[in-house]
C-alpha cells in the first residue's frame, strides 16, 4: 500500500476540559508530521457527550492535563461510559500519550489537594497523592533521559503538578530525571510506559519540543493499523533540535 493511502484516527480526549499549558500543541504536531508525509490525520474530539463508539475507531489516543476540578468531572464520565473502552484499547497496544492529570488517571487513584479521592483506570501500577494546598507544587522546566527501541534520548518539557506519583514494583518509568521533579521529586523517575501508552508530567507541550516522541507514536499507530514495519520518512528537525539544545543548556 502506498503511504498516501494511509490515515490515522487520533482520539483527542476531552479537549474542552483536559488541556493545560499548551497541550493542544501536541495534536497540532501529530497532525502536521502526518500530513507532511502524505498521511491523512483525522482528529476525533471526544467530549462527555461523544458516544464511546467514536473512541473505539481510533488508532492513537491523546489526553492532556487539567486542574483537580476538571479531573473530577472527566472521571465521572470515564467511569460511566469510556473507561472500559480505553482500557481495552491500551491493552490491545494502541499507542497513547497521557499528560499530567491524564497520566494520573491511568493509575489506581489520585488523591486531590482537598483530599477527594478520584479513582483511576488501574492500568498503570501507580498511585498519586497531593500532600495538600499548603505544600509547594512541583513546577518548572524539566530535562529527562530515556532509552527506547535501542536508542537514547534527552527530552525536555515543563511540569506543574501538586500530585506526587509513586510507581509500583511492576511499573516501568518512562524516563529518568536529569533536572526537575518528575513523578514525585524524590526518586528521579518520570512518567510510566505500559505497552504503547505513555504517561508523563511533561507539558511543554511535549511533542513540539521532542519530535522523536511524536514519530514513535505515529510509527506504532501505523504499524498496528497496517500490520507491517513502518519506516517513516525523515523530516527536517534542525529548528526543533536547536530549540531543545538551547533550553537544555540554559537550565
Ligand atoms: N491536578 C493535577 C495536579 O495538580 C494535575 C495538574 C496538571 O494536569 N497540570 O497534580
Amino acid at each position: 500500500m502506498k503511504i498516501e493511502n494511509f490515515s490515522i484516527n487520533i482520539a483527542w480526549l476531552y479537549p474542552d476540559l483536559m488541556s493545560t499549558y499548551g497541550d493542544r500543541g501536541n495534536i497540532i504536531v501529530l497532525e502536521k508530521r502526518l500530513s507532511w508525509r502524505g498521511i491523512k490525520p483525522v482528529i476525533k474530539k471526544i467530549f462527555i457527550s461523544t458516544p464511546r463508539e467514536e473512541l473505539e475507531n481510533c488508532d492513537l489516543i491523546f489526553m492532556g492535563g487539567a486542574q483537580d476540578r476538571q479531573q473530577e468531572i472527566v472521571n465521572r464520565d470515564l467511569q460511566k461510559t469510556k473507561a472500559t473502552t480505553l482500557k481495552k484499547m491500551i491493552n490491545q497496544g494502541i499507542p497513547g500519550l497521557f499528560i499530567c492529570g491524564a497520566y494520573q488517571f491511568m493509575g489506581r487513584y489520585y488523591k486531590a489537594a482537598d483530599g477527594t479521592v478520584i479513582s483511576g483506570l488501574g492500568l498503570f501500577d501507580l498511585y498519586t497523592e497531593s500532600p495538600g494546598l499548603t505544600f509547594k507544587r512541583l513546577i518548572g522546566n524539566i530535562v529527562v533521559k530515556l532509552a527506547q527501541d535501542g536508542k537514547k534520548y534527552i527530552f525536555t518539557g515543563f511540569e506543574n503538578h501538586g500530585g506526587r506519583t509513586y510507581l509500583g514494583k511492576s511499573a516501568k518509568p518512562f524516563a529518568q530525571v536529569i533536572k526537575g521533579y518528575g513523578n514525585n521529586g524524590k526518586d528521579k523517575t518520570e512518567g510510566m510506559i505500559y505497552k504503547k501508552a505513555i504517561g508523563t508530567y511533561l507539558h511543554g507541550p511535549i511533542l513540539p519540543k521532542n519530535p522523536e516522541l511524536a514519530d514513535w507514536l505515529i510509527e506504532k499507530a501505523l504499524e498496528r493499523k497496517y500490520k507491517k514495519k513502518i519506516y517513516l520518512e525523515k523530516l527536517d528537525d534542525r529548528l526543533e533540535n536547536k530549540a531543545r539544545e538551547f533550553i537544555i543548556n540554559k537550565l
